[in-house]
């Protein structure tokens, strides 16, 4: 039976898969490696980092969105070109081998971290669930921490948050922070939500680069009227446990620091002989690899160009999906002995996320912001939920979200000591990250 294999499970890898399962003969077998078993919806991450929704209820498995695709959980290492082979990482940590007929690559970018000296180190990523979940623990325990700590001068660094990067990502995060720690304040009694502060620190002049000026502006003015500080034009030059130095020698103390910037190659990706531009693979229009015949790749580990515009696709899921969907097309079409098409795609545009309530979008090409943007945003990303059962929980966590306060529960991951040599509790001042 021939195979198409395809590496990742994000936007673009389940959604090819399930729309291959649905659309192709059934003389062909469909298989997907990824190496965690479920999609993330990274929109929603940050309103998990500000526990305004269950993390739960922003991921699904690869394996019922796909019902039928046959799926692994294993980190796919290596792909030889010339076997049609990939290899992978089996469950005893030994390395094992798939053939396939077509290969498609969607494996997303890796978050690059050491692009500021101590980022890596002390810097809070926010990709994945473990890392929106991890985070909003993180949260918690710094308000904690700082109840317990009597020196003013320490409590207001670990009452301090500083998200690196102005773009969609870090101004959404900021803005979810923003409301859950000014909400949380009034269950403590060594500080107010005047004593917290939240900073973004982008380099360009303006935050939220991509959209239109006058939505940047509104932007910028909203997330400084909820408490947030806007900070443009600055460079950081390193980070520590204590917060960032910038290019000019200030500091900010900031025991919390957010990194909203940087992004390399998979793994997988960095040593092949594939040819890449900028990080991502070189493809021609209908998404084949420079110089390989079965070999594709779409999302953000490709530099896809699109038709509509003659431009070179940006890494965001919508481009992914509208990828993915005109691959499926054209491998069924290329089954039947039909021509494939190039992808070709207007986008219906942007939102920013700016805290509860407010939005700015530009949504066919309309400005629109605070309410109305903010219902658009969230009509628009619940209705791009893949299974009714999570279109279902999400409205529920935004509905009670009207109704109830956010939870300041730490989700612990404190287990029952077993033996006498295990501490009952992590020491407090331990660095940030295990
Ligand atoms: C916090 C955040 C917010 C965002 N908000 C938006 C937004 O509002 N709108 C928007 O359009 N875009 C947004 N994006 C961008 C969007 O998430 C990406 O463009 C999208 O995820 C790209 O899809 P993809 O399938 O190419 O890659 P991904 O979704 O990153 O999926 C890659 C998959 O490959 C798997 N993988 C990687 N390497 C291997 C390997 N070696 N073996 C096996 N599996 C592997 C990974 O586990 C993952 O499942 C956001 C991103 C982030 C981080």
């Amino acid at each position: 039976m021939p195979r198409i294999l395809i590496v990742g499970g994000g936007f673009a890898g389940s959604d090819l898969a399930r729309r291959l399962q649905k659309g192709l003969s059934r003389d062909w077998e469909i298989c997907i490696y990824s190496a965690e078993n479920h999609l993330v919806f990274t929109p929603l991450l940050p309103e998990v980092v500000g526990g305004a929704i269950n993390p739960l209820h922003v991921v699904w498995p690869i394996r019922e969105m796909a019902a039928g695709v046959t799926c692994r959980t294993a980190e796919v290492r290596k792909f030889d070109l010339e076997a049609n082979e990939i290899e992978y990482v089996g469950p005893l940590g030994e390395v094992l081998k798939d053939q396939y007929d077509q290969l498609v690559l969607c494996c997303g970018l890796a978050v690059k971290l050491d692009i500021v000296p101590g980022m890596d180190e002390f810097g809070w990523p926010l990709k994945t669930l473990g890392d929106s979940f991890a985070l909003r623990n993180h949260v918690v325990q710094q308000l904690e921490r700082a109840e317990a700590e009597p020196d003013a001068e320490r409590r207001a660094g670990l009452l301090s948050f500083a998200v690196v990067g102005g773009g969609f990502t870090g101004v959404e995060v900021a803005g979810a922070l923003r409301d859950m720690v000014s909400e949380s304040a009034r269950l403590y009694s060594r500080f107010e939500a005047e004593d917290i502060q939240v900073t973004i620190l982008e380099g360009a002049p303006r935050i939220l680069g991509p959209l239109a000026e006058r939505l940047a502006a509104y932007a910028h003015r909203q997330l400084e009227k909820a408490g947030v500080t806007i900070r443009v034009g600055v460079q950081v030059q390193s980070v520590s446990s204590q917060g960032v130095v910038f290019a000019d020698g200030e500091e900010l103390k900031a025991r919390t620091v957010i990194a909203s910037v940087g992004n390399e190659p998979q793994g997988l990706l960095a040593n092949t002989p594939l040819k890449s531009e900028r990080g991502r693979l070189v493809v021609d229009g209908e998404m084949r690899v420079s110089g390989q015949e079965n070999v594709y790749a779409i999302g953000d580990c490709a530099a896809v160009p699109n038709a509509s515009d003659d431009s070179i696709s940006p890494t965001l899921a919508q481009f992914a999906v509208q990828q993915s969907k005109r691959l499926a097309k054209n491998l069924i079409a290329e089954s039947r002995g039909k021509e494939a098409q190039p992808f070709s795609y207007k986008t219906r545009g942007m939102f920013a996320a700016l805290g509860h309530g407010k939005a700015v979008g530009s949504p066919y090409g309309f400005r629109v912001t605070g309410w109305v943007a903010y219902l658009f945003w969230r009509g628009i990303y619940w209705s791009k939920m893949p299974s009714f059962s999570r279109k279902v929980q999400i409205a529920g966590d935004w509905i009670s979200g009207l109704f109830f306060r956010r939870d300041v529960v730490e989700i612990s991951t404190m287990r029952t000591p077993r033996g006498s040599l295990q501490p009952a509790r992590p020491p407090a001042e331990e660095k940030p990250h295990p």
